[in-house]
């Protein structure tokens, strides 16, 4: 076994590129199996004596149905009434749920928020900014999911590249990275948010995972003169305790952190008409479901659901799911548990993984 102080060396030698086993020959005779393993050594994470516990918004754009474009067959609405973030506002402050809420900066690649959407009014955009920043900003960081979670963009000539972001990514340079990533954050500099995180659309840089995590924190730097930054792209659904991790820390106050979903989009279903399974994440009872195993374990508890879950093809049927969530992990969690930004909950790793 190693320690933590050494575990932690290992992690930021291969951050830099430097691998063990091979490299070194199986340093003090430790594995590769048993190396990988402490390398993926998760935290049991604490605030105030309580395990934090957070939700992820994913794919909120003003006046957009991510569904409409991602899955055309679906045969959904392209739009969605400002009802839905007025609604899930006023839920998230009924009962100061935290967490991450995305906005997308150029929607689907109709527009970008700071100018003009084809086909939503600047009235309802200026509408949906306006109550994300007065009633979802004191409780969720924001993040862009990237540029358009949708094609990719061409910041040479403002045109769009026939693959999705994900695709581009990767096989794009750090550098084009950065810059992309920085028109994401400008985007929403500009419409006065501070975005101190970055959500990947779909699984976008796992691929080059590595530079796109530098890429993360040199475009918040540049952007916000930010130098500790964190991001979310895994998603683990089965993990006891959720391995939130410090990518990079080139000087110790300056870090990247990846913050994991504990998975299953509870509402995801609504959209076919089909009653959200929020028994998956807390029974009624509050005794199964995979909030209840990751608190058993003393594991941060976080789940994902989408903005398209939420609306479910206009029954809102996810957003009832929702509030039965928060209703249970009330209930049943109570003062054990403490609702958390995503930047809060990287700040922790950050500062246990010293
Ligand atoms: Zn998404």
């Amino acid at each position: 076994m190693i320690n933590r102080r050494e575990f932690i060396r290992r992690s930021l030698l291969v951050s830099a590129g430097v691998t063990f086993g091979g490299a070194l020959g199986g340093l003090k005779g430790i594995s590769a199996a048993e190396e990988k393993k402490e390398l993926a050594a998760p935290l049991k994470l604490t605030l105030d004596g309580r395990i934090p516990i957070s939700l992820i918004i994913d794919d909120p754009s003003p006046g957009l149905n991510p569904m409409n474009v991602h899955r055309p067959e679906s045969n959904t609405d392209p739009f969605i009434p400002n009802k839905l973030i007025h609604d899930l506002a006023d839920l998230f402050c009924e009962f100061g749920a935290k967490g991450k809420f995305s906005v997308v900066p150029m929607g689907f690649g109709r527009g970008r928020i700071d100018k003009h959407l084809d086909g939503v009014s600047d009235q309802d955009v200026a509408d949906f900014i306006k109550v994300v920043k007065d009633q979802i900003v004191p409780l969720f960081d924001i993040t862009p999911e990237i540029l358009t979670h949708g094609k990719a963009y061409d910041l040479k000539n403002g045109n769009f590249f026939d693959e999705r972001e994900d695709k581009y990514f990767s096989h794009i340079s750090r550098e084009i990275m950065t810059d992309y990533i920085a028109l994401s954050l400008e985007i929403l500099k500009n419409v006065g948010f501070d975005a101190n995180g970055v959500t990947s659309p779909w699984s976008l840089g796992k691929e080059k995972e590595d530079d796109y995590s530098w890429a993360i924190l040199d475009a918040e730097k540049r952007v916000y003169d930010r130098k500790r930054t964190w991001y979310f792209l895994h998603s683990d659904s089965k993990c006891e305790v959720l391995p939130h991790r410090v990518m990079h820390r080139p000087v110790p106050d300056e870090w990247v952190v990846s913050i994991f979903s504990g998975g299953i989009d509870f509402a995801w279903q609504t959209q076919e008409g089909k009653p959200g399974i929020e028994d998956a994440i807390i029974s009624a009872d509050g005794k199964k479901g995979r909030f209840v195993d990751l608190f058993n374990h003393e594991s941060s508890i976080t789940t994902h659901t989408h903005w398209q879950s939420l609306y479910s093809k206009g029954s809102y049927a996810g957003l009832v799911s929702l509030r039965r969530v928060f209703e249970r992990v009330k209930q049943h969690l109570g003062d054990r548990v403490i609702w958390t930004k995503c930047s809060r909950l990287a700040e922790l790793v950050a500062e246990k993984s010293v």
